[in-house]
């Protein structure tokens, strides 16, 4: 795909700070590193990319956030993560759905790296089907009561204010979900003890005992299903980015060590055998790369096409496991050796297959919308 000035400019921006600006990334930041590399991003202008500039932001396109988070991720995974979370992640609940104030307390915070917001959607009992969530909030005088428990929010103990999908009705159906903002602190609200899962990163439960959350902080009330999956849509796309830009730096490395490491003599790239996975994983690339900027193009108020997002998402999901497995593979056992981190490269990876919704569920969906029909997983 062909990209305009404005597109290829932003990314090489993105690609000329990260070289002269970050350092290689093999793990994620945690702590001061995390909080002292969202301001380097903050002071250059990256977080909060898409937001609109009233607020600090620059209101580039969700395409050209995504070229960005690409880059970054190449060299450093969590810069490219904290400018996807801060772009199209879930701050942009807030920018799509939230109030004016909500804007002017969250957005400038967020853009000037001082505030990470999560996101409560998944449960114990309800993953892919998202729609069967129990966790209510009650509305109540000038406040909302919530009750219920959420699992897998990532990067929870960094954040402060939560995204949270709840019941405000009581018909049982999906028409009864929304969003709430949650702020950390909030009385009868807790954050789980952070449990770390297989690429490094932190995730919490979160729990509502009674939690009394003000009014003003409702993001949607009923029937918002909809809306809310339109944007995470958005979300989807930035974890596919920051997915394709670390099997693209595995990969990159995997191109230096095949024409640096010898057997038999010679450079392993000189074996047929090796120069067949190489080609295979840049056509694996090559189309993943296509469909991710497809899908990022194909937006309507910043906001991609449902089925061009499920095709990219699972392409560039399935795509990075194969590559980044590959790359270990090309590398023996320096692959399998936590000193390169290939095998990290590998871990992030396949993430990708089951957050933002698994592979198997894409293809369901966009079977339908193919199919036109609508199947009833219950029955
Ligand atoms: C790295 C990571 C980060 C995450 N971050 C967050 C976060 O910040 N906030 C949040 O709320 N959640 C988060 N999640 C949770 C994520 O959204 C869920 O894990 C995901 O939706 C799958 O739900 P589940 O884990 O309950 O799996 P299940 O729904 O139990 O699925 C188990 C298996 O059954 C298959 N399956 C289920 N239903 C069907 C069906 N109808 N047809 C075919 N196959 C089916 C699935 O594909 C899967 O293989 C994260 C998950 C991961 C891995």
């Amino acid at each position: 795909m062909v990209l305009t000035e404005v597109n290829q400019s932003w990314k090489d921006v993105a690609r000329d700070f990260a070289s002269r600006k970050l350092k290689m990334g093999t793990h994620w930041l945690e702590g001061e590193d995390f909080w002292s590399n969202a301001r380097l991003l903050a002071d250059h202008g990256f977080l909060g990319v898409t937001l609109p500039e009233e607020y600090g932001g620059m209101n580039l396109s969700l395409f050209d956030a995504l070229l960005m988070i690409e880059e970054l991720c190449k060299v450093c995974p969590t810069s490219g993560r904290q400018v996807y979370h801060t772009s199209i992640g879930i701050a942009s609940f807030i920018n799509h759905l939230g109030t004016e104030e909500q804007k002017r307390k969250y957005l400038p915070q967020i853009i000037s790296g001082r505030l990470y917001v999560g996101l409560g959607m998944s449960e114990p009992d309800a993953g892919s089907a998202a729609t069967d969530i129990t966790t209510t909030a009650k509305e109540e005088g000038d406040h909302y009561r919530l009750n219920g428990s959420k699992i897998w929010v990532s990067e929870a103990h960094l954040a402060d204010v939560f995204v949270v999908y709840a019941r405000f009705g009581n018909t049982g159906k999906p028409s009864d979900i929304g969003a709430i903002l949650v702020e950390r602190g909030t009385p009868g609200f807790t954050v789980g003890v952070p449990e770390e899962n297989m690429s490094g990163e932190f995730q919490s439960a979160l729990y509502f005992d009674d939690a009394i959350v003000p009014k003003e902080n409702l993001l949607t009330n009923r029937d918002a299903f909809k809306a809310l999956m339109g944007v995470y849509n958005g979300v989807r796309l930035g974890f596919a980015a920051q997915t394709l830009g670390i099997a693209q730096a595995a990969f990159d490395r995997t191109i230096q060590y095949v024409k640096e490491r010898k057997q038999f003599g010679k450079e392993i790239c000189e074996f047929q055998g090796v120069q067949w996975m190489i080609a295979d994983m840049y056509m694996q690339l090559e189309a993943a790369r296509t469909l991710l900027y497809r899908a990022g193009s194909a937006t309507a108020n910043n906001k991609p096409d449902k089925n061009a997002a499920s095709v990219a998402k699972v392409f560039v999901a399935e795509a990075a496991k194969k590559i980044t497995d590959d790359c270990i593979q090309l590398h023996g056992g320096y692959g399998f050796s936590t000193q390169y981190p290939l095998e990290w490269y590998y871990r992030c990876a396949r993430a990708a297959s089951i957050a933002g919704g698994t592979v198997q569920v894409h293809r369901t969906m966009l079977a339908s919308s193919i199919l036109e029909k609508k199947f009833d997983q219950r029955r």
